[in-house]
């Protein structure tokens, strides 16, 4: 069956424009339709962000919205387009890549970019169909409000719709559609696109429209002898060393670090194989088919550096001097170590910073790997435990007592000197109970595909509030049960 977009805009729920990347101009993008699918449901939505754009109740359960942000209907006002980026993937120049299935329907009055992820072809989707399956699409929409909840910076997705269209991957699924939510949409990848063409005028032009629009400090930069691109690249790497900084802290993996998938603005950005650790693995690879393991966790925050070295030779028609360059990058260097400490602490319930402390973070998490300690559940425990006195329970998760005892006690030692209410209340607000396990996920997919979206939502109100003890719930807290290492994620989504 083939369908055509309605052309009819009957409704614009309320939301008004401005669409600043569409002034761009079109070396920027392609202006194209969604294509529709068939028979859209509804899946799972936020109200939270529904809230950010300023939409109410009425208006996100209308059957107008199911159609329009399953692509089915275009919304009044609104100016869909794919734009065009390139970028490395894997450590290799992939050039010319873009939005193969992503597509914007503009920038609301408000600054909101909305995207709707698995909309249909583009003229960038090369091989690809254009979709996303339910599957990955419940993975996204889930760990975007997860990571909001966790305080990481992140898009953020306002509703997926099912269809009954069918997908082709391995074998056959169905197609969904994430209405995602950002600021900008715009990667590393878009820079790199422009540089590799030689296309310096629209390179000026879109770092300037990025300056302006989000980083408007970098202007009056007194650094790099005032040059605003230079000051551009040092505000992106701080941001970025901040975001390594949290997903390290709280033992998350994306998987999918290449530089197309790397945020302007330091947002997590494009949900694939992500993982949350479970047991404390520094080398775990989440990706399947990463098979050199170049995103392992541990290696997250010097991929992240490389991303930003090609972002900053994209960058340097308009800085001029590699040397300026370079210094801008240097912050990532500065910055990362100093934001990762900070995190640690807090996690460690430490206000403030004291010279054993590296060693103490050193220690525990060499000892958290040897044993193979599920990462999240300790963290909760010792905040528990700091706050009851009682660290037994912690002691449980550790096959080897004596090493952790004696962790215990310079920990203890620190913790001596200061008043323990405080230090258990920055421990539970900073170690969360709830993260989005791999299985969690597949138990809400799973029961999601028999049209049962009660899982879906329990995941859900309990990551959007992920350090509350929300009793009852303690089973989405647990140790991950043994099928839960046989989950295997891959690029394919
Ligand atoms: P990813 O690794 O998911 O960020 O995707 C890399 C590139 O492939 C991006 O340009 C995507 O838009 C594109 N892509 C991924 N999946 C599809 C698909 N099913 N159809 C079209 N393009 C896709
Ligand atoms: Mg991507």
């Amino acid at each position: 069956m083939t369908l055509t977009a309605d052309s009819d805009t009957r409704t614009d729920l309320g939301l008004a424009w401005d669409h600043r990347f569409a002034a761009l101009g079109p070396d920027f993008f392609t202006e194209l339709r969604p294509t529709p699918l068939p028979t859209p449901h509804w899946v799972g939505t936020s109200p939270t962000v529904a809230q950010l754009l300023g939409l109410n109740e009425a208006h996100l359960r209308s059957d107008d919205a199911l159609q329009a942000f399953t692509g089915n209907h275009l919304l009044a006002g609104s100016r869909p387009l794919a734009s065009v980026y390139s970028g490395h993937q894997f450590g290799v120049w992939a050039g010319q890549l873009g939005d193969g299935r992503a597509i914007l329907l503009g920038e609301t009055a408000s600054g909101w970019e909305i995207q709707l992820k698995g909309a249909g072809r583009t003229p960038y989707s090369r091989m690809g169909d254009g979709r996303a399956v339910l599957r990955s699409s419940i993975r996204e929409f889930l760990c975007s409000e997860a990571m909001h909840g966790l305080g990481i910076a992140t898009s953020r997705a306002l509703c997926v719709t099912g269809s009954t269209g069918p997908v082709r991957r391995e074998e056959i699924e169905t197609a969904a559609v994430v209405t995602r939510v950002a600021p900008s949409f715009v990667r590393f990848g878009h820079f790199e696109h422009f540089a590799a063409n030689g296309q310096d005028l629209q390179l000026k032009a879109l770092a300037d429209y990025v300056v302006d629009r989000h980083y408007p400090e970098c202007r009056g930069t007194t650094e790099f002898g005032g040059n605003a691109y230079a000051a551009l690249l040092k505000a992106v790497s701080e941001r970025t060393a901040r975001l390594m900084a949290q997903w390290q802290a709280v033992g998350f993996c994306h998987g999918v670090m290449n530089t197309d998938n790397m945020s302007i603005l330091g947002l997590t950005l494009d949900y694939g194989p992500f993982q949350f650790l479970d047991a404390f693995v520094p080398g775990h690879i989440c990706n399947h088919s990463d098979t050199q393991g170049r995103y392992a966790y541990n290696r997250q925050p010097n991929v992240a550096y490389w991303n930003l070295f090609c972002l900053a030779q994209a960058l340097l028609p308009l800085m001029g001097d590699p040397e300026i360059a370079k210094e801008a990058l240097e912050s990532y260097k500065t910055v990362f170590p100093t934001e990762f400490m900070a995190r640690m602490r807090a996690k460690l319930g430490l206000t403030d910073a004291s010279d054993g402390d590296a060693e103490l973070i050193d220690t525990l998490l060499l000892l958290l790997a040897r044993n193979g300690v599920d990462y999240t559940i300790f963290w909760r425990r010792l905040s528990h435990a700091v706050v009851a006195g009682d660290f037994e329970p912690v002691r449980d998760l550790c096959a080897d007592r004596d090493g952790l005892d004696q962790w215990l006690l310079s920990y203890s030692e620190l913790l001596a000197h200061m008043d323990k209410a405080p230090v258990a209340d920055l421990m539970l607000k900073t170690n969360p109970k709830f993260v989005l396990r791999n299985h969690l996920g597949e138990q809400a997919i799973r029961a999601a595909k028999l049209g049962d979206f009660n899982e879906l939502q329990t995941l859900q109100r309990l990551l959007e509030r992920p350090f509350d003890e929300h009793p009852g719930h303690d089973a989405y807290a647990a140790f991950p049960p043994d099928w839960a290492s046989s989950i295997e994620i891959s690029c394919s989504s």
